[in-house]
């Protein structure tokens, strides 16, 4: 299989065949993200692509799921991304779900009349990063979208019947704005009501622009028991009709796996339980991205 720079995948397509459509992130411009430094954008050829799934065909017959990376494959443009699928379709009939990453740019491109299309040829699932739901924030860090955007691109996915996945990230709004973040990001999400959200905690990555605002003094990171505080917030403003709110990446101080809303109360009173001392913190050694 053809692959250029570092892949990227969700954690819950570890099992997936991993299609690499396009290299980057079309957008590379958020100040914390340092997944696609250095590497520009651009759409992997039709003939690679279809070698690719010619080659996966062969020798992962039996695979369920298939992944298509990289940063933002969603901004294919709709022919490309049918061609795929169809191709998909035809020769790995076993796929039975296709995810993609997304962003506002590239929903943008999309209507939702496209996006249905795509669903009805197997994409299942777009994971999409909100990071934040507070304007303030969003500006901060380059996102190049606002909440009103956000709830409205991924409206769209979910009037496709697209599923998603959405992505939050604590202590992005640093020491100073973490409560509010909490609060804006619970509002917004129980606006776009995803079937799952995925909690991360920053983790500064050298190269970015958030690392040399950190090493200037001008952005300062919220400790273990601020993020907690922040995710508690998080979770008491999020309403989901029915989700799951993940906090169980590498990255988080306390692993978090809630269904909303039968779980919320349970969950609040596990993180009470850690800011009062009485539960055990990842250390910061074992955090990872
Ligand atoms: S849109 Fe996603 S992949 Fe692209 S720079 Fe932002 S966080 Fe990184």
């Amino acid at each position: 299989m053809y692959y250029q720079g570092t892949v990227y995948r969700p954690p819950s397509e570890a099992d997936s065949i991993l299609l690499q459509v396009t290299t980057g992130c079309s957008h590379n411009k958020c100040t914390f993200c340092g997944m696609y430094k250095g590497q520009r954008f651009t759409i992997t050829s039709e003939e690679i692509v279809f070698a690719d799934i010619d080659y996966a065909a062969r020798h992962f017959p039996h695979a369920r799921r298939l992944f298509l990376c990289d940063g933002d494959a969603l901004i294919l443009p709709q022919a490309r991304l049918r061609a795929i699928l169809e191709r998909i379709q035809a020769i790995l009939p076993r796929v039975s779900r296709v995810g993609i990453y997304a962003n506002c740019k590239s929903l943008k491109t999309k209507t939702v009349a496209d996006l249905e299309e795509l669903r009805r040829l197997g994409l299942g699932i777009a994971y999409m990063g909100l990071e934040s739901g507070d304007d303030q924030t969003l500006a901060a860090i380059n996102k190049g979208a606002t909440a009103a955007d956000m709830i409205a691109m991924a409206g769209k996915a979910r009037a496709a019947g697209i599923k998603l996945s959405v992505t939050v990230l604590l202590g992005v709004a640093g020491a100073e704005r973490s409560l509010i973040h909490a609060e804006a990001t619970g509002r917004v999400l129980s606006a776009i009501d995803p079937e799952y959200v995925g909690a991360l905690s920053l983790m500064i990555e050298p190269e970015t622009k958030l690392y040399a605002d950190v090493q200037a003094g001008r952005f300062v990171v919220p400790g273990p028991l601020s993020i907690l505080r922040e995710l508690r917030a998080m979770i008491a403003a999020t309403h989901l009709k029915n989700g799951l709110f993940h906090a169980n990446h590498a990255s988080n101080y306390l692993p978090v796996r809630a269904k909303l809303p039968d779980d919320k109360e349970a969950t609040l009173e596990l993180i009470d339980r850690a800011l009062a001392g009485n539960l055990s913190l990842r250390p910061e050694f074992l955090r990872a991205l």
